[in-house]
């Protein structure tokens, strides 16, 4: 099978603990995804929302130039997206989870796009330069500066991720926004706890996304999902079920939160993906589909928005 996934924080907790990319104690490492037909990885950068300014700049740099390291030890397994000469079975996408990485400046946004940044999660759970976050204490929304922000981020041709964006703060990109924009990892709102229910979508974002052409990676989080360790599966089958009732069919995608959260037992390491396909498929889930969720619908967005 094909795997595309939308959001994993491996990059930044492999900083933190001086680990190879290649090989490594972590939910996800190449040689593992190794058992993919092709597989992209969208490689965020975290940035806490205690850093802001030039702390947060500096923190960029340090792990994007660990990142850069990797993936030139690597080159014969891994290359960036939109390397269009360096065809590699697998690709990777560079990410910034929390447009603070900019340090609220138009030349901190180009920045981030020399260095390779292709997609930006706006906020993380707190306010920013930008907008609120679902965790902010106090949804002021976007700010004058974080729509001119989204409006250089099209001209780009950046994809703007609202995963961890306020309600408030959804409804008013999905008013302002002119290209199609993504939840790389959220879940339905289908879930009775207070976390699922500031992150995870409403039906109403998500018929928003999937009428504008964008893309949503279902999240593995367990308080996301709302499962314990041992029913992973049924999970997922359940938000994939919500979500294609919405006629998501061409939005949905993967965005696991590998290495950023507690996930299920039965999908703590990127090769037993494979093992959830083969679930949806046993409970009657189309092939065909199922190829799109798990690879087909991404790379159409990306492919569009990134190599045309
Ligand atoms: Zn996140």
């Amino acid at each position: 099978m094909k795997y595309f996934d939308l959001h994993c924080d491996t990059i930044t907790e492999l900083h933190k603990k001086i680990e190879p990319l290649k090989e490594n104690s972590l939910h996800i490492s190449l040689n593992r995804a190794g058992c993919f037909e092709a597989y992209t990885q969208v490689f965020a950068i975290f940035i806490p929302d205690t850093l802001r300014g030039k702390a947060a700049v500096d923190y960029f740099d340090e792990v994007c130039d660990y990142y850069e390291a990797q993936l030139s030890q690597n080159k014969d397994l891994i290359a960036a997206y939109q390397d269009t000469e360096n065809r590699t079975s697998q690709r990777a996408i560079l990410a910034v989870e929390g447009a603070a990485a900019a340090a609220g400046t138009t030349d901190g946004l180009h920045h981030l796009y020399n260095r390779g940044v292709r997609l930006i999660t706006l906020t993380w759970n707190g306010d920013n330069e930008l907008a609120s976050g679902c965790f902010s204490e106090n949804d002021t929304g976007f700010t004058p500066f974080g729509r001119e922000f989204v409006k250089e981020m099209e001209r780009l041709n950046m994809a703007v991720d609202v995963s961890h964006l306020s309600d408030k703060g959804f409804r008013e990109v999905a008013s302002f926004a002119e290209k199609p924009f993504i939840a790389s990892h959220s879940c339905c709102r289908i879930v009775d706890n207070p976390y699922a229910q500031k992150r995870n979508l409403t039906d109403e974002q998500i018929k928003h996304i999937v009428s504008i052409g964008g893309i949503i990676g279902i999240n593995f989080c367990t308080a996301f999902l709302g499962c314990d360790e041992n029913d992973g599966f049924e999970a997922v089958y359940r938000h994939i079920c919500h979500a294609l009732n919405l006629g998501a069919e061409k939005t949905l995608s993967i965005g696991s939160d590998f290495d950023g959260c507690n996930v299920p037992a039965n999908l703590d390491r990127i090769e037993k993906v494979p093992q959830l396909y083969s679930y949806l498929l046993s409970r009657g889930i189309d092939k065909a589909l199922l190829d799109d969720i798990f690879f087909n619908n991404a790379e159409r967005f990306f492919t569009k928005l990134l190599t045309d």
